[in-house]
């Protein structure tokens, strides 16, 4: 999980990163980075741990001067939790210096990695990304574009790019389009962002969105569309729509808000719930699906969960704090509003099922009567392997429990999942739903998984496959 941004045109670049990665912050809390490359085409970098308020000062931005700039915020799906492999990587080789930011993962990168490794390459992290960096830097070809497109040739999986080389940006999206990337005008420069809501903060309006394949270079004023990737059938990530980006963007052509919304009135047509009280979502992820959800049933929406927006991934739980103590954290009901009631809660989606079985323990506490659980997405049976920190197929309810008896682990009245079709077709809006990767539902994965990337993510963390 990953938010990226390239910014190029614009007097004090760092600082309209800055900007967008603030709102790209819901994709990656772990750490946060930005390169700067000034008119000089001299690169600096500035990566930390943590969020990017935390990361990034007033002194910071300030050492960090230039028109071009490119940033990202980080959640580890390969590769360990550590400064090492915070993005963007820098390197200086032959044409300058290379800044990289990735958002995706590469599903060849183990064999790619030792292969270079073979051959002498030194890796700094155990991140994906950096087999990138390599592969641009040993290509035999002249121009940088050819050197990109040679390292591109060799990788599969889900990659939307931002990368530096000298002082051009680049902005490439792999040939299924896993992951969103979108392009916009700020005054006589430009930015590409992983999500709308980049651009609406830095004041950038949005041009339009890249497609899959598609490979940008953007130099000074100048915008060129270079041929495209060769074309793979498309597979835009629904978890994107589902849970992972922000609703006030566009995605895939499609207002997320509305996706949302559309997922809540199938998923009120699929299970309804009659004779209910209420509707409330688990907030904030499922917002808009409740709200779909009363529009389609006329069952009234409510508050019911209200949710502390101060607890971080880094907060510190007390000492063997248990699930229940973690998500009264997190959550704290309003009794006034589930005494007495039968009650519509409707979440997102369903992952270990920890958290929704206490919160189903808390809301039963304060009083409802009945619980019915509406989910708006499938069971998740399987890892994502493209981008997603989805756990190991061991520790997902869905992949080893059918819905009844997950019924009984939450303890609820009743459990109703939107069904695959349901989903796509709620999501595709006017567009193809056949467009979409939906493999942690299916099992229906685009790429062939090599083998030791599956043993790594059904036994042990992935950064032990990737680590030489
Ligand atoms: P669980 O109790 O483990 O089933 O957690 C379910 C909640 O996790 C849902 O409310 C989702 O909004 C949220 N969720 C879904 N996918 C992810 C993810 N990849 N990382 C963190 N939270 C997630």
């Amino acid at each position: 999980m990953c938010g990226i941004i390239g910014v190029t045109g614009v007097p004090d670049a760092a600082r309209v990163a800055y900007l967008g990665l603030y709102s790209l912050q819901h994709r990656g809390q772990e750490s946060a980075g930005m390169v700067a490359v000034d008119g000089e085409g001299v690169a600096r970098s500035h990566r930390g741990m943590g969020l990017v308020s935390d990361v990034f000062s007033e002194r910071v931005l300030n050492d960090l001067p230039g028109d071009v700039a490119i940033g990202h915020t980080r959640y580890s799906t390969a590769g360990t939790s550590v400064l090492a492999n915070a993005q963007p990587m820098l390197a200086r080789y032959r044409e300058g210096p290379l800044a990289l930011a990735h958002n995706g993962n590469l599903t060849n990168a183990v064999p790619l990695r030792s292969d270079l490794v073979a051959k002498g390459s030194i890796f700094q992290s155990s991140s994906d990304s950096e087999v990138l960096v390599h592969l641009i830097a040993r290509s035999e070809a002249r121009e940088p574009e050819d050197q990109l497109l040679d390292a591109l040739e060799r990788v599969e999986g889900a990659y939307s790019l931002v990368i530096t080389i000298g002082r051009t940006l680049y902005a490439i999206v792999d040939p299924r389009g896993f992951r969103p990337l979108v392009l916009g005008r700020l005054g006589s420069g430009w930015v590409v962002a992983s999500e709308t809501c980049a651009l609406d903060i830095t004041g950038a309006t949005l041009v339009r969105e890249l497609e899959p394949g598609d490979f940008v270079r953007i130099h000074g004023p100048d915008v060129d569309e270079l041929p495209k990737l060769a074309p793979k059938p498309h597979r835009r990530c629904v978890f994107e729509l589902v849970y992972f980006s922000r609703p006030d963007s566009t995605v895939f052509h499609r207002s997320v808000d509305r996706v949302r919304r559309a997922l809540g009135h199938a998923l009120a047509r699929e299970h309804p719930a009659a004779g209910a009280d209420c509707v409330f979502s688990v907030p904030d992820s499922s917002n808009a699906m409740a709200l779909g959800f009363s529009e389609e049933s006329g069952i009234k929406l409510e508050h019911a969960l209200i949710r502390n927006h101060y607890v971080g991934r880094t907060f510190i739980h007390p000492a063997q704090a248990g699930r229940m103590a973690k998500v009264k954290i997190k959550f704290n009901p309003v009794r006034e509003v589930l005494e007495g009631k039968k009650v519509v809660v409707v979440d997102d989606s369903i992952v270990r099922g920890t958290t929704s079985r206490a919160l189903v323990q808390l809301i039963r506490q304060a009083g409802a009567k009945e619980v019915h659980f509406r989910v708006a997405s499938p069971p998740i049976t399987g890892p994502c392997y493209y981008g997603i920190d989805t756990p190991t197929k061991s520790e997902l309810i869905g992949a080893s429990h059918t819905v009844e008896q997950i019924r009984e682990h939450l303890g609820v009245d009743s459990l109703g999942y939107l069904s695959l079709g349901g989903m796509v077709t709620a999501a595709a809006g006017d567009g193809d739903p056949a467009d979409f990767c939906h493999a942690c539902f299916s099992g229906e994965y685009p790429t062939e998984i090599p083998e030791e990337l599956v043993g790594a993510r059904h036994a042990a963390p992935l950064q032990q496959a990737l680590a030489v």
